[in-house]
């Protein structure tokens, strides 16, 4: 037999028995986005490397060990884009959208990294994300945490996710603090391990981020950047926290919450979760305000976030309910060479006269038996049955799937309204 090929490692399908639940999911964006003033912007997946390296940094995981790259046939080595907010603001700066002040955009779509596949992280993985441009206060980075606890509340997942925030100040106040934590790990050079030496020339503040379990301590004992913030970032950071306070959002301040990418300044905050093992963090954020004139644009405010939507679905409780919601209302079966053109005129008509309405009408002959089992297989809730007979008598049987129930007959000519009060109770 000829051999079958696979898909990539680290990169799923999601089969039909997946698709309502993410459906489900984007439904809520849908209707939640609007609702602060987001609109949606689509985006190329292939991105100039160059972008990546300005706005994420050469020296984090991102570019230097993660981006998916290929030659493409002018010879130009071109990457998948690894995350959205770079090709965001690559779009807006090219095409002029930030000229007219704030701006509220969001996004959802695949993203590649190449890391180690494991549960909750894959080499494709899909995002939702948004960017708020052009606002300078902490009410807007605590509006972007609303509207995520808005999320969670409506997929039912807000008991699961805990928030954390941390201000990383300004690069300044950075570059001060990044003195003082390099020094402290020099001290230790014996305890940290090999990613960590690695890092502690180039990008020091990732160290705070390991998830080395043999660092834990290490890192904990180290000096804070807190300590490190001037007045501005200190005042930026309470408008933060009291607006959450104002409205009811409970969240621990993690001082060790720095983010992997450089791009970060002042807000900084993560949605994390005990339920998914290591891979526990459903959705990370935080201001930007250098990245904007970094990708050459004229020096501005963003502030936005990713959520992972492979980490989001695994939380939600009941996914099951998403799937009920898709599954058809009726299977009609015809047998019988009478039925097939009546049953096919029958269907288009109950879908013009019920909208809405999901109905699999059987194709590809068989027995009454057979088509049976199709319908039952189908998740249906009811099966509409036209044989030779009822297209004779002009009625149609009625037989309940679910559960016990009779099979009813009913004139064709009162199935709508039968149909309609049927429906209702499903
Ligand atoms: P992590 O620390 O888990 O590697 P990250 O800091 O690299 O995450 P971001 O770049 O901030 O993640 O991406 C935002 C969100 O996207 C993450 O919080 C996570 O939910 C999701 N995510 C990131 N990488 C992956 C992946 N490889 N597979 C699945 N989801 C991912
Ligand atoms: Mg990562």
């Amino acid at each position: 037999m000829t051999e079958k090929i696979q898909a990539i490692r680290g990169m799923h399908d999601i089969l039909p028995g997946q698709t309502p639940r993410w459906q489900g999911v984007e439904a809520v964006f849908r209707r939640v986005l609007p609702g602060y003033g987001y609109q949606e912007i689509r985006l190329p997946i292939v991105e100039k490397t160059e972008l990546f390296k300005r706005s994420i940094g050469e020296v984090t995981d991102i570019v230097e060990k993660e981006m998916y790259t290929f030659d493409d046939r002018n010879g130009d080595s071109l990457p998948l884009r690894p995350e959205g907010t770079a090709g965001c603001l690559r779009a807006c700066l090219e095409q002029g959208l930030l000229q007219h002040g704030s701006l509220r955009l969001w996004y959802m779509g695949p993203m590649f990294r190449h890391e180690r596949p494991q549960k909750g992280r894959y080499r494709q993985f899909y995002q939702m994300g948004l960017e708020a441009y052009g606002m300078e206060g902490p009410d807007i980075d605590a509006e972007v945490i609303l509207l995520t606890r808005r999320l969670w509340r409506e997929l039912g997942v807000a008991h699961k996710l805990e928030l954390q925030v941390n201000s990383l100040g300004t690069i300044e106040e950075r570059l001060a603090y990044r003195g003082e934590l390099v020094a402290y790990f020099r001290a230790h050079l014996d305890r940290l391990d090999e990613d960590s030496r690695r890092r502690l020339d180039t990008n020091p503040l990732r160290i705070l981020d390991s998830k080395n379990p043999a660092m834990a301590q290490l890192v904990a004992d180290a000096p804070s950047l807190f300590d490190h913030l001037g007045e501005a970032s200190r005042s930026h950071f309470h408008g933060l926290t009291d607006a959450l306070s104002d409205a009811g959002i409970a969240y621990t301040v993690n001082p060790r919450l720095v983010r992997g990418l450089d791009y970060y300044c002042n807000t900084v905050f993560e949605w994390v979760t005990e339920e998914l093992g290591a891979q526990g963090t459903v959705c990370a954020g935080g201001r930007y305000d250098g990245l904007i004139a970094q990708l050459g644009g004229k020096a501005s405010h963003a502030v936005g976030f990713a959520l992972g939507m492979e980490r989001l679905i695994d939380l939600l409780d009941e996914p099951e309910r998403f799937d009920r919601a898709a599954h058809p209302h009726l299977y009609l079966i015809r047998v019988g060479d009478a039925a097939q053109r009546p049953a096919a005129l029958l269907a288009e008509r109950l879908r013009d006269e019920l909208p809405g309405l999901r109905l699999v009408l059987h194709s590809g002959g068989g027995s009454f038996k057979s088509q049976f089992k199709r319908a039952d297989r189908s998740d249906a809730a009811v099966a509409l049955i036209l044989g030779d007979d009822e297209a004779a008598a002009g009625t149609v049987g009625i037989k309940p799937l679910r559960g016990q129930g009779d099979q009813i007959s009913v004139p064709q000519t009162e199935l709508t309204g039968h149909l309609r009060s049927l429906l209702t109770s499903i």
